[in-house]
């Protein structure tokens, strides 16, 4: 599904969640980033590591780096 990387996808700075509107599904806040690198697909948050370390208790795709 790949279109030429022309959409820009941001995530919250806040929970690091990949957003695709204008604001963050879980934090409510317009306050997004361009700068970010990596992500990961949180599907079980209750029994994640990584959503543990990260704080996320809904599942979706959360960016690693944020500035
Ligand atoms: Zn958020």
């Amino acid at each position: 599904m790949a279109v030429g990387g022309k959409k820009v996808v941001r995530v919250c700075r806040e929970c690091h969640r990949v957003v695709e509107g204008e604001a963050c599904v879980v934090c409510g806040t317009s306050n997004l980033s361009e700068d970010w690198a990596g992500y990961v697909v949180i599907i079980d948050p209750e029994h994640s590591d990584i959503a543990k370390k990260m704080n996320i208790t809904l599942p979706g795709r959360y960016a690693l780096k944020v500035r």
